[in-house]
């Protein structure tokens, strides 16, 4: 099921099959001047489908927002059997925004099988900076100074000195090897108005410590950048055979707290933490090294990813940002949750999903106080305690 079954372009919309690649839909449009923004590093493998089911971020979702935000219509076949049709291409519709619901639903209400998304007129003007620092926490300060001076670039994507020794051996010498920390900053829209925030993002990247600010000379330059940023989870071989990868999200004025903080822990439990994240949402990705030979190591690993998760929710954070709950997260909604709120969402489950057949390990655990010893399993619900 990857079709596109229909490209309106009056209306700005295309109507897909759930199997779609996500880059072939912007690819089947490029020629026309229209584009899918939602671009998950995944996107060259990703399924619309997928995309929907974990309401999927991505580079470009610092501007352009996130999957649900381009997401009009859906066809699905619920887990009681029905196919139902909600939302469409008309801009008001009554009734429930049942879209919003269904999206990052990660299949447990059931399967969409075709997708009205939005699409959006390619930009006038793109510029892409690289900003190089001594430290993340320099990078940090200048994320959030950009953002409070009233920009939203496009994308606002942080490196640090491992994942570039990692992408500079695995795809050549992308990014500068001395840097601490890199910042990948683009802007689009009006000509003018791009080449004007250029300017004051990289007067703010240099006031922040930036030890040089280039800007991609053509497209080729450009496309250079993202590819050491898209292949980055694929580089991190070349640190190590194992990895796990977080996806928590702090309040962007938090990140230079939480990058202290991520080193203090990392040198705790002995354990190299590289990261490759998303700086303008706050939605950070450290990849937790680990030899997978070793049980030990393993331990002293998932003892860092467990403190970090704590250390961004005490930040006023999240336990996920873009990536979903899926089956190992579901233990650690209770830390931002109470059993109310996962009372009602495990309700509205039920109303699409009455017999709990569609991904049922999935999203919510099995019960609130599962937070310790919590095992996967499909949920059986102690009478009145859960329901
Ligand atoms: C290298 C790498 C980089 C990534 N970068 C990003 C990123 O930048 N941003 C981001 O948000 N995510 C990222 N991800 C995570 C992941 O790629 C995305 O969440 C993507 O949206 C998942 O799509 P998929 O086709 O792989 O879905 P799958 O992994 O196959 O499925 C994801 C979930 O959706 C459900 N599902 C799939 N199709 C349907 C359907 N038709 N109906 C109902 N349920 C369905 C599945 O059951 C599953 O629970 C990355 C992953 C990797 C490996």
């Amino acid at each position: 099921m990857d079709a596109v079954l229909e490209i309106d372009l009056p209306n700005r919309c295309a109507v897909v099959q759930p199997g779609l690649i996500n880059l072939w839909l912007t690819t089947a449009v490029s020629d026309r001047g229209y584009f899918f923004a939602p671009d998950p590093s995944s996107q060259m493998v990703s399924s619309i489908g997928g995309n929907v089911s974990t309401n999927a971020g991505g580079p470009h979702c610092l501007k352009y927002g996130v999957t649900t935000n381009h997401v009009l219509g859906l066809e699905m076949v619920t887990g009681a059997g029905e196919l139902v049709r909600i939302g469409g291409k008309a801009a008001e519709r009554p009734g429930y925004d049942l879209t919003g619901t269904v999206v990052g639903s990660e299949g447990t209400f059931g399967l969409v099988t075709a997708i009205t998304v939005r699409l959006l007129h390619t930009p006038e003007a793109v510029k892409t900076a690289l900003a190089t620092f001594a430290s993340m926490t320099e990078a940090s300060e200048a994320v959030s100074e950009i953002i409070a001076s009233g920009i939203v670039p496009a994308a606002l994507e942080m490196l640090d000195a491992a994942i570039i020794s990692a992408i500079n051996a695995s795809i050549g010498k992308i990014y500068p090897d001395a840097a601490d920390a890199v910042l990948l900053i683009e802007l689009d829209g009006p000509r003018a108005e791009v080449e004007a925030q250029a300017e004051r993002v990289a007067t703010i990247c240099r006031r922040h410590g930036a030890v040089s600010v280039t800007v991609a000379a053509d497209e080729m330059e450009r496309a250079l950048l993202w590819k050491g940023r898209k292949e980055a989870a694929g580089a991190v071989g070349r640190l190590t055979s194992s990895y796990l990868l977080q996806d928590a999200v702090v309040p962007r004025s938090k990140l230079p707290q939480i990058m202290r903080e991520m080193k203090a822990i990392a040198a705790r439990h002995r354990v190299v933490i590289a990261n490759v994240f998303h700086a303008g949402d706050g939605n950070l990705h450290p990849l937790i090294c680990y030899d997978d030979r070793s049980a030990e190591e393993l331990e002293r690993a998932k003892q860092a990813n467990e403190e970090l998760l704590g250390a961004c929710i005490a930040l006023g954070g999240s336990v996920t940002g873009e990536h979903g709950v899926g089956l190992d997260k579901a233990k650690n909604l209770p830390l931002q949750y109470g059993e109310a709120d996962l009372n009602f969402m495990f309700r509205l489950r039920r109303v699409f999903d009455p017999a709990g057949l569609m991904n049922p390990d999935k999203l919510l655990p099995s019960h609130p106080a599962c937070g310790e010893g919590f095992r996967p399993k499909r949920p059986v619900l102690p009478a009145g305690a859960w329901i």
